[in-house]
């Protein structure tokens, strides 16, 4: 929908939101006939906030620099990123949602095996446009062109991470980043 007079007004930081809000204001008359009043204003999402993790595998190969590079140029602004090496305890509450999963041990052991990199990525749609980005969990299902398909190694050791719902997301970034160093 195009609405003429319409404009942004400023970001608006709401505590403890990991999106960004926006206001728009609109026109007196485009107020009352969209809103049907006229001292309203429209407050909506235009940005989103996903974890990636560039994996211990990908980090031990020296493909850090070239999967930050696709994150750049795929029009994600980094709003935090960290190199740590995840205790396997660490690794299990990362995890937790799988932990009846068959792989979990196996998972835990490699998500702790080395260093791994944490970023917190943001763009409209972040979480969907990381996982196109990422591509399938299995890089022999994964499409030509995503990172997995290029940079996995198998389904287990497979490059990168990425949240996968809004509250995911919350509480992925939330697991490893404290609100001040997002930037
Ligand atoms: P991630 O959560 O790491 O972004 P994903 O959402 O594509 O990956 P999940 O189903 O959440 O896939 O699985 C989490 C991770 O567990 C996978 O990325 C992979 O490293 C590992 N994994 C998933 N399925 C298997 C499997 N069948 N065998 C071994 N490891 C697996
Ligand atoms: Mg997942």
């Amino acid at each position: 929908m195009r609405i003429p007079n319409l404009f942004i007004v400023r970001p608006v930081a709401l505590d403890g939101a990991f999106v960004d809000l926006w206001v728009v204001e609109l026109s007196r008359s485009h107020r009352r006939s969209l809103l049907g009043r006229d001292d309203a204003a429209i407050i909506g999402g235009m940005s989103e906030r996903t974890l990636a993790i560039i994996k211990p595998d990908a980090v031990e190969r020296r493909l850090a620099g070239p999967i930050i590079h696709r994150i750049e140029s795929s029009g994600f602004q980094i709003r935090a990123m960290r190199k740590v090496r995840l205790t396997k305890r660490e690794a299990e509450g990362f995890y937790a949602v799988h932990r009846e999963r068959p792989f979990f041990g196996s998972l835990t052991d490699f998500m702790s095996s080395g260093p791994a990199i944490l970023l917190v990525l943001e763009a409209p749609g972040a979480i969907k446009k990381w996982r196109s980005l990422m591509g399938a969990t299995d890089p022999a299902k994964a499409e030509a062109g995503t990172l997995r398909k290029e940079f996995a190694e198998s389904i287990e050791r497979n490059a990168t991470h990425g949240s996968d719902a809004p509250e995911t997301a919350a509480y992925e970034i939330g697991y490893f980043f404290a609100g001040i160093e997002l930037v």
